[in-house]
């Protein structure tokens, strides 16, 4: 076969309209069909291209001159927005950003979920779209004898040294200030990837936002921590509301920040926050959402949308520490739910003791192996709630669900790709979504958190 011919060469400069935003944040333009993704650039915008990449099905370019600039461009609050990656759209104005995940929302329940009659509604925004994340979690290099730790530079592993992040809480950026001055002060070495040695790998920060609380967990290569007791003393001196001090080891060499193996070096295992009504103890390797002031607003669309009465039996399939179960339970009859991570479990008990909710129940385990194990032994849902990771859903998960007939299913996702693809399967098992809620999670970068509703068809 002969080369394949594309509408554009190496090299080759020429001028578009950019008509789209991808999921990270590149603007999209098309020459005869072809894909061109270009940094920086926003939909609307009119520009001169240098194409610098081709691939069979798509290419890349960089603007060399922005023609025509959207009503919505703005420029980035972040001083180190362009090097550190972490946010995509500081440069688009928060309507900005409602409007093109509304957008991206849209474009693939019609593509990938091919669903017509559904109702998309805008996206729920935050009144002010900064410094809202309450968990913080930064790689640690050295520099001129100092511990530095921030971010990698984009597409690298090389750390640059942050002072301040705009998207998190200041109680995070001060706490990664003082770890890095008290454990450069004791001379703790940070950990290098190349040669595998060293100390302190990455460090995690975070902030119960509505007691206050801080944990603090320093992630380490081996359960060795030189001076151990001045840091801790030091650290408790330092940071007044700090309620728990964290070790957490991991040997391997990988890119995975945590390890296995968890121990509490100073205060309590846990922290608290509360979200509505509810508290909640968060352990260092549980699972909890990181906006919560959003989060309140996505639990209660998901409460709204599954419509209990209080006879319901609920299923809260992948539960975490059970924020969505507790929150269900005060109008359900009886809740049961179910999550991978053993911790998170218990914490999830805990949670349920601590506000005296006594119609739950969890599970460890995988929701696509426990969820059909209930339904042989007769527990089947009135209602049935899922909040996957990125990939979605298990296919055995919806085969059950499928079979089980929960008169309502509520579906809260992090990736409206895998969400459009999970309620297709779903729909052509009996189902029909009625309502698709977007709500911004995140501002700031791509990611979009949705809830949707989807009810039997009789
Ligand atoms: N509903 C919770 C957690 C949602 S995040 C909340 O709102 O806080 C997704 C959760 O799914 C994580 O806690 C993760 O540990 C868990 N998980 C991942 N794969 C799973 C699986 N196959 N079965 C059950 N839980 C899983």
């Amino acid at each position: 076969m002969g080369k394949m011919q594309l509408p554009v060469q190496k090299n080759q400069i020429i001028d578009c309209t950019f008509e789209d935003l991808t999921h990270d944040g590149n603007g999209v333009a098309k020459i005869d069909g072809y894909p061109l993704f270009i940094p920086n650039g926003l939909p609307g915008e009119k520009a001169k291209v240098k194409v610098t990449k081709l691939n069979k099905g798509y290419g890349f370019g960089k603007i060399i001159e922005l023609y025509e600039e959207s009503q919505y461009r703005v420029l980035p609050e972040c001083p180190i927005y362009e090097e550190c990656g972490g946010c995509q759209l500081q440069h688009l104005s928060y309507e900005g950003q409602l409007r093109a995940k509304e957008k991206q929302v849209r474009d693939v329940i019609q593509r990938i979920g091919k669903l017509d009659n559904v109702t998309i509604h805008s996206v729920l925004g935050m009144e002010n779209p900064w410094r809202y994340r309450n968990k913080s979690q930064v790689p640690i290099g050295e520099r001129e004898g100092g511990l530095i730790g921030g971010f990698y530079r984009q597409r690298t592993h090389d750390i640059i040294d942050m002072k301040e992040c705009l998207i998190q809480v200041e109680q995070n950026d001060q706490v990664l200030l003082k770890v890095k001055e008290v454990c450069g002060k004791y001379g703790v070495k940070s950990y290098d990837e190349k040669s595998h040695k060293g100390t302190l790998r990455h460090v995690m920060a975070r902030y119960g936002k509505a007691t206050g609380e801080i944990m603090i967990v320093l992630i380490t290569k081996t359960d060795e921590l030189p001076n151990r007791k001045k840091i801790i003393e030091d650290l408790v001196n330092v940071i007044p509301n700090v309620k728990s001090i964290v070790q957490n080891i991991n040997s391997k060499r990988t890119n995975v920040i945590f390890g296995d193996q968890t121990r509490v070096l100073w205060g309590a295992e846990t922290i608290s926050d509360y979200i509505g009504d509810i508290q909640f103890a968060i352990s260092a390797r549980s699972f909890y959402q990181v906006n919560p002031e959003q989060t309140k607003v996505l639990y209660e669309k998901a409460l709204e949308y599954a419509e209990l009465t209080g006879e319901e039996t609920v299923i809260d399939a992948y539960c975490g520490i059970g924020t969505i179960s507790l929150f269900l339970a005060q109008k359900a009859k009886k809740v049961f739910g179910v999550e991978i991570v053993p911790e998170a479990i218990e914490d999830a008990r805990q949670n349920a003791e601590l506000n005296k909710i006594e119609n739950v129940e969890f599970a460890v385990g995988e929701a696509e192996v426990v969820i059909p194990n209930w339904y042989k032994q007769g527990i089947e849902a009135d209602v049935l709630v899922v909040d996957p990771p990125r990939k979605g859903c298990d296919q055995a998960l919806l085969d059950t669900i499928i079979e089980m007939k929960p008169k309502k299913v509520v579906y809260v996702s992090c990736n409206p790709a895998t969400l459009a693809r999970d309620l297709r399967i779903l729909e052509d098992g009996g189902y029909q979504t009625l309502e698709v809620q977007p709500v911004d999670m995140f501002p700031q970068t791509m990611h979009v958190e949705v809830v949707s509703q989807m009810i039997l068809k009789v």
